[in-house]
């Protein structure tokens, strides 16, 4: 059994610090049990925690480390910058440098907005279609995760198409009641929706590949399907590509799925392990924020040089020749190793994926689209599944909602060793 003194004595301390021990919820280990593990360090494919214990890493701070942990190019641009100082709260030669690597490889965006977070590029983006409209609606979609934005903390209702509540308390009832909420991959209620509220849906917010609750892949018909129905009602499409961002490959889910949407968020990958998101569109749209329009947007470290350092020399390797191609190889090498063990045995058990994400699902269904089919009875065969896992050197993140990621720091022997470990995990629950 794992030890985990140091982890636990850190986290009875961090109990009387911050709410549940942490800064952020899913980190407190309530899906799967026990204690978190507290992580000192990481290099490569690996993390070591408070109790000197390795595991191969597959959560990767929930999808930023693409390149796996320390990347030597990616902590060098980072002391480099660090030297020069750390905030200016003026313009740098480093955002234009980021933004021209984006903006040079990405045929659907003209202009970005550098902000520190997912979360703050989602609530720009939503004041910026509300701006560019005039309209107050936005519909989303259950399982679909947008950060912890007012307007987006809203779960579908009983009904069909009715407005649902909040799923966090401290929302306003005037915020709920501007968000419709209806279910992934299914064309007839967005057009029923349209049909009530057409003229007052400023946008639809979608995850292009749903990637925060489960990984609910969708048809790209359904997709085309949003693109063609907001341009025929005025309403503006915004993938939220947060996650799937540089990792579906460099242009995203837009460019897999070759859709373009009005508005692309971004965040996790494109800061290296720092904290920047963004938000970017055509010219003719951006134009509409502050200081150029009047949609109200800024931030003290908006563009901060450290994080533009990191994210540009992330967004270099991401950039190199079969990049994207090595890391869906791998993902595939270790879902089909897998699945076909589980098979072999007749256990339930599929990994959905998709570049270099994947999802453990104790089913047989060959797709989940949408997130009232998720079995939530199968989450106790992800404890199980979890615990062996860690006690074998192997970490996933911490719910079985959650997806995993292969970075291109995971080596062969890695991705066997894994492998190995998950069989074994699967005949011993
Ligand atoms: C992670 C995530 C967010 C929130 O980003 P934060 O940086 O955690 O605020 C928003 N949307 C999607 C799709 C995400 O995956």
């Amino acid at each position: 059994m794992l030890n985990r003194t140091q982890s636990e004595n850190l986290f009875q301390k961090a109990k009387n610090y911050f709410p549940g021990g942490v800064n952020s919820p899913v980190r407190a280990f309530r899906s799967v049990g026990g204690t978190p593990l507290f992580i000192e360090r990481g290099i490569g494919s690996h993390i070591t925690d408070a109790d000197g214990n390795t595991f191969i890493d597959f959560c990767c701070s929930w999808g930023p480390l693409i390149s796996g942990h320390a990347h030597p190019s990616i902590v060098e641009a980072i002391s480099e910058a660090a030297k020069l100082g750390t905030s200016f709260g003026t313009p740098t030669r480093k955002e234009n440098e980021l933004a021209e690597l984006i903006l040079s490889n990405h045929r659907y965006l003209e202009r970005l907005r550098f902000v520190s977070s997912g979360t703050e590029a989602v609530m720009s983006a939503i004041r910026l279609a509300r701006g560019y409209t005039g309209r107050n609606k936005i519909l989303k979609f259950e399982g679909c995760y947008h950060g912890h934005v007012d307007a987006l903390l809203v779960k579908a209702g009983s009904g069909l198409v009715t407005f649902g509540g909040s799923s966090s308390a401290g929302i306003p009832e005037a915020v709920v009641n501007e968000t419709i909420t209806v279910s992934l991959n299914d064309e007839n209620l967005v057009e029923e929706v349209f049909q009530k509220y057409g003229n007052d849906i400023a946008a639809i917010i979608i995850e292009p590949v749903p990637a925060n609750n489960g990984l609910l892949i969708q048809r790209k018909e359904f997709l085309e399907f949003l693109r063609t129905i907001t341009q025929k009602h005025g309403s503006l499409l915004i993938f939220d590509e947060v996650i799937n961002g540089f990792r579906i490959g460099f242009e995203g889910a837009a460019g897999y799925y070759n859709i373009q949407p009005d508005i692309i968020t971004f965040g996790k990958i494109i800061g290296g392990g720092l904290p920047v998101g963004a938000y970017g569109a055509s010219s003719e749209i951006m134009k509409h924020i502050s200081p150029e329009g009047n949609v109200y947007q800024a931030g003290t470290l908006s563009g901060n040089p450290m994080a533009m350092a990191a994210g540009k020399a992330q967004l270099q390797l991401c950039l190199a020749p079969g990049f994207y191609e090595r890391l869906e190889e791998n993902c595939n090498w270790l879902s089909n190793e897998v699945e076909s063990f589980a098979k072999q045995k007749g256990i339930p058990f599929k990994m959905h994926r998709i570049a270099s994400i994947f999802w453990i699902a104790f089913s047989d269904a060959e797709h989940i689209r949408s997130a009232e089919n998720i079995d939530a009875d199968s989450m106790q065969h992800f404890r199980k599944l979890h615990a062996h896992l860690l006690d074998s050197g192997v970490y996933l993140g911490p719910s079985g909602y959650e997806v995993g990621f292969v970075s291109s720091a995971h080596t062969q022997e890695d991705l066997k060793f894994a492998a190995e470990a998950m069989k074994a995990g699967l005949v011993a629950g």
